[in-house]
């Protein structure tokens, strides 16, 4: 993102249009707009279908429990004291629910390479490192695997330990990613994840001394009691560390989804214009910094691949966020874990006990989308957008022809109004661009333009609130 001044005019468009709920569009269609079924005894198959032989593939396999409840969080998770008895049980009946889904789905996929696992949650170090080397295991005894096998895990740094780290390095993780979210000691306070700069540092320190050097850090802004102040010392602790690459989510608040967001007093949080002034703070402090804009929250080192894809135009966006041109199709293992192959999108059942019972009765139905040809199209679009920040539409017409056209001649006057307000221009060559910095900043305004399953201007209204998360 360039670092042009943001004119009084930006301000009151982006104060404009960043209340509004829109969708993230880590998916096209929004995963609530899924209108098909698939039964989990046909996933393997209807996935794998899009597969060729000996094609590349990459898996997420969801950790659904934590040992404390952060306030904020809008996670499929359970809570739970990883010592007691009924945590292990719950566990061990989680690492038998794997092996039953393996089970179900590998036989599609012993013509297919895996080649990338993202381990996510929950938290993925709430089992213990013996555990890990059973899914270990039953991963590799079912499922052919690549021998450069990489493997990335989203960790808590209040609780994993040493063993954890050499497990993990003994397993080939490469890539770690941390959840930081804040550095001040109120704001911890607030949101109930006391992890002190310390700890974290250490984390830091003893990873990349076991050749974990890609380290990722998840920060939250919108949180409360953040103030100007309180991001810039968190800012600086984070550029002490040195982090590959950045996150740096807005806060989604949907207390009537999360409720522990109850816990929060409307006052406390930063909204509008202070808001705005610390996502301004951020991009201007990691750019000065030397990390690169990926687009909508995300940065990176230059050196980092994220970063030369997005200077070689080959970013990606998949439902884990930006990826690099090396986006693989992607299988997903546990509960509420989302699958996308080809054409084909599916979720598997949101809680632990509804996706141990659906292993039981595998006629169980799934929800999932099928794209149609006019799917593909938006879908691409609402891509360039967020991958480039831009719609080469000579590009897409190559591929699309007279559908594009239309769909154009249909979003014109949409498009010339957001024109107008300083989000997008139109050049020469075919191409509309996201002005920089707004347009960049507005990206899901944007995409919204583009979705077809969305009421009539809610590009310009919003969702009802409740619905999605507001945009800035
Ligand atoms: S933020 Fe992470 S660690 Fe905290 S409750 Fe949610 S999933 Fe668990």
């Amino acid at each position: 993102m360039s670092r042009r001044p943001f004119s009084l005019a930006h301000r009151e468009s982006y104060l404009r249009f960043s209340s509004l709920a829109l969708p993230r569009y880590t998916s096209y269609p929004a995963i609530p707009h899924w209108k098909d079924q698939l039964t989990l005894a046909a996933k393997g198959s209807e996935l794998a279908a899009a597969l060729e032989v000996g094609q590349a593939y990459s898996l997420y396999l969801h950790v659904p429990y934590c040992a404390k409840l952060c306030f904020y969080c809008g996670c499929q998770k359970e809570i739970m004291n990883p010592k007691s008895a009924a945590a292990q049980q719950k566990v061990e009946a989680f690492i038998q629910g794997l092996r039953d889904e393996l089970a179900l789905v590998a036989p599609a996929f012993q013509k297919a390479v895996l080649r990338h696992i993202h381990v996510g949650g929950g938290t993925p170090n709430f089992l213990n490192p013996e555990q890990w080397l059973q899914v270990k295991a039953l991963i590799v005894a079912q499922l052919p695997t690549a021998p450069d096998l990489e493997w990335s895990v989203e960790v808590d740094p209040r609780t994993i330990t040493e063993a954890h780290l050499e497990t993990f390095a003994q397993l080939g993780v490469k890539r770690l990613s941390l959840g930081v979210q804040d550095f001040e000691d109120k704001v911890q306070k607030a949101i109930n994840r006391i992890q002190p700069f310390s700890m974290v540092a250490d984390l830091c320190q003893k990873a990349r001394a076991l050749g974990m050097n890609a380290l990722n850090f998840d920060l939250i802004y919108g949180l409360p009691f953040q103030t100007r102040e309180s991001i810039e010392g968190t800012l600086e602790k984070v550029l002490a560390l040195r982090p590959d690459r950045i996150a740096y989510y807005r806060l989604a608040i949907l207390p009537d989804l999360f409720a522990a967001q109850k816990n929060f007093a409307p006052e406390d949080l930063p909204q509008g214009k202070a808001s705005m002034e610390l996502n301004l703070l951020i991009q201007r402090r990691l750019q000065d910094a030397g990390y690169e804009s990926i687009g909508l929250d995300h940065f990176a080192l230059p050196e980092d691949a994220l970063a030369i894809a997005a200077r070689a135009g080959t970013l990606q966006r998949n439902f884990q966020g930006m990826t690099t041109g090396r986006d693989l199709p992607l299988l997903g293992l546990g509960p509420s874990a989302i699958s996308s192959m080809g054409a084909v999108s599916v979720q598997n059942p949101k809680t632990t006990e509804a996706w141990l019972e659906a292993l039981q009765q595998s006629e169980t139905q799934l929800k999932a989308h099928h794209l149609t040809r006019e799917d593909r199209l938006r879908k691409a679009i609402i891509d360039q957008i967020f991958c480039r920040s831009a719609i080469d539409v000579k590009e897409l017409e190559q591929e699309f022809g007279e559908a594009l056209i239309a769909l154009f001649q249909e979003v014109l006057p949409d498009l010339r109004i957001l024109e107008a307000e300083g989000l997008v221009s139109f050049d020469r060559h075919k191409c509309i661009r996201l002005t920089e910095p707004l347009g960049r900043l507005l990206q899901r305004v944007v995409a919204s333009l583009f979705d077809a399953y969305l009421p009539r201007g809610a590009y310009l209204n919003g969702l009802e609130v409740g619905r999605a998360s507001s945009v800035g």
